[in-house]
């Protein structure tokens, strides 16, 4: 599909960054490109949309940047899952491991409500730890989640099988093997 190569060409891969062994797939290359930009918003828009979705989460940080314009296309509502210590009001919480850690997302109590469908968006799924973190504070508010999407999945490192055991549907545009 050529939409899908012209995204796929419009991702940056710098390798050893951060460190030694990663090769980072840069998004911000993908997103200053208007053709690369507008075509991904628009493959997740014609899989997302008539859906019954009621709100989309997007994961900090570049999930705000791809999860806020599928929402506004969709014309549903966003939720900004944070790092701790950046929402002001009263939150719930879901920690997960870091290869050295751990760190946790926040969104806010009132946020999301058991009458709510949400979908969840980050920009790349590796492990899975951030999404299912996302998907697990979206649960723990009664919402439902059964789809999350991303532009680019890792599919060696096993993110996806995770979010089917969580009878979560994992959709990527593109992978990198
Ligand atoms: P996971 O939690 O699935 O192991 O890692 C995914 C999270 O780490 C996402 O929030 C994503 O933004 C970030 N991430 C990990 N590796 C990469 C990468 O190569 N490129 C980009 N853009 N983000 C990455």
């Amino acid at each position: 599909d050529a939409v899908l190569a012209n995204i796929k060409a419009s991702i940056t891969t710098i390798p050893d960054y951060p460190k030694a062994g990663i090769m980072f797939r840069d998004i911000t290359s993908l997103i200053q490109n208007n053709q690369a930009f507008n075509q991904t918003i628009d493959c997740l828009v014609a899989q997302f949309q008539d859906q019954g979705y009621t709100k989309v989460l997007g994961a900090e940080a570049r999930g705000f940047i791809f999860g806020a314009a599928l929402a506004h296309r969709l014309n549903i509502g966003f939720i900004p899952a944070r790092k701790p210590n950046k929402l002001p009001r009263e939150t719930v919480s879901q920690e997960y491991q870091l290869e050295y850690g751990t760190d946790a997302l926040h969104i806010h109590k009132d946020a999301v409500s058991s009458n709510d469908n949400v979908l969840v968006v980050d920009d790349l799924i590796a492990t899975g730890g951030t999404i299912i973190a996302a998907i697990n504070l979206v649960r723990q508010l009664g919402a439902t989640v059964t789809d999350a999407a991303f532009v680019v999945a890792l599919p060696d490192l096993g993110g996806e099988d995770k979010l089917t055991a969580l009878n979560v549907k994992p959709f990527s545009l593109i992978s990198f093997e």
